[in-house]
Formats: C-alpha cells, sequence, structure tokens
C-alpha cells in the first residue's frame, strides 16, 4: 500500500474541499460570528505566512493562550501545518507555571487572547524566547499594551497570503502539538503530540462505538482547546466535515444551555463539574436540549447521580470516557455491548459509570506487584497503555520519562479494576487511594456515593494521616443550597453504611462552602489534605 504521511492540514483541507458552506459557530468576547469552514480555511492559510513573515520556521514552537473560538481554530491548523508546533498553553495556570512552561518549551511567538495580555505583561521579561506577541481581539486595533514586539491578529490576517502553499515534505512522525499536563503535582510535563498521533486519534473519535462524530453532527467542546486539544474534537469536528460551537471566554451555565438551545447542538464534551453547573442551569430555566445526543463526559469520575439525572430527566445520553494528557487523549469509552441493552437499567448504569472498554487501536494491561490482574472488577492494579497516540517520552525530561514508561507502557498512575467483559473501571490515582491497614479504599467509590445523596453538590475524599492504620478516609462535602444545616455528619454516613464495608466508611465528614479545584475543574485534593492535614483522627 502507499505509505501517504497522515498531517494535521489534510483534516481541514477536507473541510474546506466538501463542506466548504458547513460552520463554525464562535463564541467571541463582542458576540457570536459564524465562519465557514471555506472562510476558515482561507484565514488559516493567511494566518500561516503572516507566522512566516514573524520568523517561525519548522519545529518552532508557537504558543497560544487563548478560549475556545474560530481564532484558535486557525492556530490549530496554521501551526502544524506549516510545520511548526502548536504549544497549547492553559490559561489557568500560575504566573509560576506559565513562565516554566513558555521557557521550557522556548516558544518563539505567543497567540494571546486580549483578555489575557495583562497576565503575560507579567512575566514578559522572563521569556526571552518569544519574540513576536500577535494579540487575538476583535476590537480594529491593538489594545494598548507593554509586550513588545505586538501585532494585531486581524491586520496579520488580512495582509496573508490566502494561496499559501503548505509544505507537502512533511514528516507524519514529525511534532505537530503540544500540551502540558495540569501539574496536580510538581512542575507541569511537556507532551509532544506528532501529525500521525493526532490523525490517528481523530479517526478514533468518529468510530461508531467510540463518539460516533459525524457530518451531521453540531459539536460544541466545552473542555477547553487549550487542554489536551479539546480532546481532540476541534481536529476531527474539521476532518469530518462537522459543524462546531465553540463556546468563548468566560461562558457561564446559562450561556452553555443557551448555545445548546439555539445552535441546537447534538455532541457537547466536558469534565463533571461543568455538567453538575449546566444541570442547575435546566432545573431554573426553560431550554430546549432535545436536540443533544450525547454528553462526553472525562476528566474525572462521572458520577452515577449525574449520569441517572440527565437521562433520566432531560433524555440525554451521557458518554464516559477516560484518558489523559499523556493519551491524546481519549483512550476508553463507556458504551454497552448489544447483549448487555436487555439489563435493567440499574445494571446498565453500573457498566455505563465505569470508565469503559479500551478504544480499538489501543493495547492495556492491569498489573500490580503479582503481575497481571484478574478479569474479575475485583483486583487492583496500575492501568498501562501502549499505542500510537500513547506519549513515550516527556519534552526534556528523561528521568520523569524513565519513571513513566517502562518497557514500552505508559504507566498512567491510575489504579483500576478489570471485569470479565474487559470494561475498566478506575479505583483512583495512585497518589489519591486510601491506604488503610494495609488495604486499599477507592477515595472515588465513597465520592461518587456521597455525590448521589440528594442533598450534596458535590464531595471529595482524601486520606489522612492516622496512628493505627496509616491512613483513613475523611470526607469533604459542599451541600446544596437548600439542604445546607438540615444534613448532618451522620446522616450521610447512614446513607453510605448499607453500600460499603464497614472500614471503608469515612472517619470524618467536614462540610465546607467550596472545594478546592484544579484549573480544568478537577478537585484539587493536595490543597484539601493541605487544609485537612490537621484533623488525622484517633
Ligand atoms: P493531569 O494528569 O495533569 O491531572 P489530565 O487532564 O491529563 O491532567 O488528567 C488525567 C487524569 O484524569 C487521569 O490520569 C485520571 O486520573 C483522570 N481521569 C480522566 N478521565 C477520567 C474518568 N473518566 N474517570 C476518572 N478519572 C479520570
Amino acid at each position: 500500500m502507499m505509505n501517504t504521511q497522515l498531517t494535521v492540514f489534510s483534516l481541514l483541507e477536507r473541510a474546506e474541499r466538501y463542506f466548504p458552506k458547513k460552520h463554525v459557530v464562535s463564541r467571541t468576547h463582542s458576540g457570536i460570528r459564524r465562519l465557514s469552514y471555506a472562510e476558515i480555511g482561507k484565514r488559516t492559510r493567511r494566518l500561516s505566512s503572516a507566522l512566516e513573515k514573524l520568523g517561525v520556521k519548522r519545529g518552532d514552537r508557537v504558543g497560544t493562550l487563548a478560549w475556545n473560538d474560530h481564532r484558535h481554530l486557525e492556530a490549530y491548523f496554521a501551526i502544524p501545518g506549516m510545520g511548526a508546533v502548536l504549544h497549547t498553553i492553559n490559561i489557568r495556570l500560575s504566573l509560576e507555571h506559565l513562565t516554566y512552561i513558555i521557557q521550557n518549551a522556548e516558544d518563539k511567538v505567543l497567540l494571546i487572547d486580549e483578555g489575557l495580555v495583562t497576565l503575560i505583561e507579567k512575566i514578559k521579561d522572563d521569556i526571552p524566547s518569544v519574540k513576536a506577541f500577535v494579540i487575538l481581539t476583535d476590537r480594529n486595533q491593538l489594545p494598548e499594551t507593554t509586550l513588545e514586539p505586538a501585532y494585531h491578529y486581524e491586520t496579520l490576517v488580512s495582509e496573508g497570503n490566502e494561496n499559501y502553499e503548505y509544505p507537502t515534505d512533511i514528516d507524519e512522525n514529525e511534532s505537530a502539538g503540544m500540551c502540558y499536563t495540569s501539574a496536580t503535582t510538581g512542575n507541569p510535563k511537556g507532551v509532544l503530540y506528532t501529525h500521525r498521533s493526532i490523525v490517528l486519534h481523530s479517526m478514533t473519535v468518529g468510530l461508531a462505538d467510540t463518539l460516533a462524530l459525524s457530518e451531521s453532527d453540531v459539536a460544541m467542546p466545552v473542555v477547553p482547546m487549550f487542554h489536551v486539544n479539546a480532546w481532540g474534537l476541534p481536529f476531527s469536528a474539521a476532518w469530518f466535515g462537522t459543524t462546531q460551537v465553540l463556546p468563548g471566554p468566560h461562558f457561564t451555565p446559562k450561556v452553555l444551555a443557551e448555545l445548546i438551545d439555539n445552535e441546537r447542538v447534538t455532541i457537547t464534551a466536558g469534565v463533571p463539574t461543568i455538567w453538575l453547573g449546566l444541570l442547575n442551569e435546566l432545573e431554573s430555566g426553560n431550554y430546549d436540549t432535545q436536540s443533544l445526543r450525547a454528553i462526553v463526559c472525562g476528566g474525572s469520575a462521572a458520577p452515577k447521580g449525574l449520569i441517572r439525572k440527565y437521562e433520566e430527566k432531560y433524555n440525554i445520553p451521557f458518554i464516559h470516557a477516560y484518558g489523559m494528557t499523556e493519551t491524546s487523549p481519549v483512550a476508553t469509552v463507556s458504551r454497552l455491548k448489544s447483549y448487555q441493552q436487555d439489563l435493567s437499567y440499574e445494571e446498565k448504569l453500573e457498566i455505563r459509570s465505569k470508565q469503559g472498554l479500551l478504544v480499538p487501536g489501543l493495547e492495556a494491561k492491569i498489573v500490580n506487584h503479582q503481575g497481571e490482574v484478574k478479569w474479575d472488577g475485583k483486583e487492583m492494579g496500575e492501568l498501562l497503555l501502549r499505542g500510537p497516540w500513547i506519549a513515550d517520552s516527556y519534552y526534556k525530561e528523561p528521568e520523569k520519562t524513565a519513571e513513566a514508561v517502562k518497557e514500552g507502557w505508559l504507566h498512567t498512575g491510575d489504579i483500576a479494576t478489570i471485569d470479565e467483559e474487559g470494561t475498566i473501571k478506575l479505583v483512583d490515582r495512585t497518589k489519591d487511594l486510601v491506604k488503610s491497614g494495609g488495604e486499599w479504599i477507592s477515595s472515588v467509590d465513597l465520592e461518587n456515593a456521597l455525590m448521589a445523596h440528594e442533598a450534596v453538590f458535590e464531595a471529595a475524599v482524601i486520606a489522612v494521616p492516622h496512628p493505627r492504620w496509616q491512613e483513613r478516609p475523611v470526607a469533604a462535602v459542599v451541600l446544596k443550597e437548600d439542604a445546607k444545616d438540615k444534613v448532618t455528619k451522620d446522616d450521610l454516613l447512614d446513607f453510605l453504611a448499607p453500600q460499603f464495608a464497614n472500614w471503608w466508611l469515612p472517619d470524618d465528614v467536614i462540610f465546607m462552602e467550596e472545594l478546592p479545584k484544579t484549573s480544568v475543574g478537577k478537585f484539587l485534593k493536595r490543597e484539601l489534605r493541605d487544609q485537612l492535614q490537621d484533623r488525622s483522627v484517633e
């Protein structure tokens, strides 16, 4: 067979050629804009020619600090298209981490949303690799800034060449993208995606038994384009000619509900905290969400209660998926097998709330000190992954690479079980497991059970030191507004008691106003542990 190269720009090229009339709906600072793929294609070519004039060469890293909008989408194709590396930067990182990753990646140019300019002004003297700052703005001129040299994105695009020719000799194994892990511990680590890995991952997103993304969908990635490429959706959607709805800066649950209603969104994707927020909005407002065929939920475990609420009350199917920065990210998707369709709703929910089956193209094994675990849904071990869109190294980090990638397998740091059907269930992250008297307690199982209580808005369970048992679980709970002062610790423990062995039950339940979260909306257990360290129970 022909050995043609899989390259990122070919995805947009297909949208330009076959779907020029299909649209990207982009919510910007100044309102909604609609651009056809034909326009996006031309603007993307103009952007590439402009970046070339600014000195960007093959292999250079170009950083983006941007929301989910059409300009960010153009950068998604313009940068890898010319053979440079699209480095999406998580805008919610601390200044220290932002500085670290721009230095580590040695970004040559930064594309910065106008709302984030002041952030970068604070660190401009510490990022000498950056030779040009391009400001993404709806205004017709450059906003005031101390960044230098600064350029106005729209001027660059309007002066660019819409017939720019992309290099045709890009090897599919060249780097196309780059993303740093969100650093729940230590400094962020850089993962490089290749043209090949992005294309193969994009294809997977379209498979019928994964997300089944197709031309007829209207896809709204809520998961940020600055974090693991919005789970690859912008790439796949362009390739398939799917309409994209990009929710832009500072969106609220109301904005999302309105976009779903107005744009007839069929599939959307994000972390559970987004869907918790949207649920509250749907309960208080009057929205038509019948167009939705799937809410894709990943990044943290999808609580069963959340899935049930969406499905029973709003008739919106949930698809639970798992992955990480290092896995591009889609690694497992929870779908029922045909012969499981006849099970009761409860049994099906039980299966679907697991992380699911490995997607085609990847290999997995779950190992503990005794070797590979039994397929009994009980024995726990670390999940190891291998495949064409699994990272084999961290950028410039030989030591961290050696810790994570051994004998060709990525050690995910996630503890999992696998049942007789091959369904993977994540039990915890290695560092979040509660190790009580030599046994393991899954903080995630306890959290999910607590979040199924009608009075609980959010719950996180952490390990606190214990003199006899080494560690014991303690729950931090945020109650719903109308349940405050009405529900006690004992009410919650009584609720958990029938569901778990006695020694699994938290030693304490601490009510909080809010839980600390990471930059991508996951519970920040490290900070919670610091806050609750003195809760050590006798
Ligand atoms: P970071 O590793 O920096 O926290 P990632 O977004 O790459 O950032 O997070 C990946 C981790 O998120 C996984 O290793 C896993 O622990 C967790 N995760 C992702 N999806 C799920 C899921 N569906 N259920 C439970 N945990 C998940």
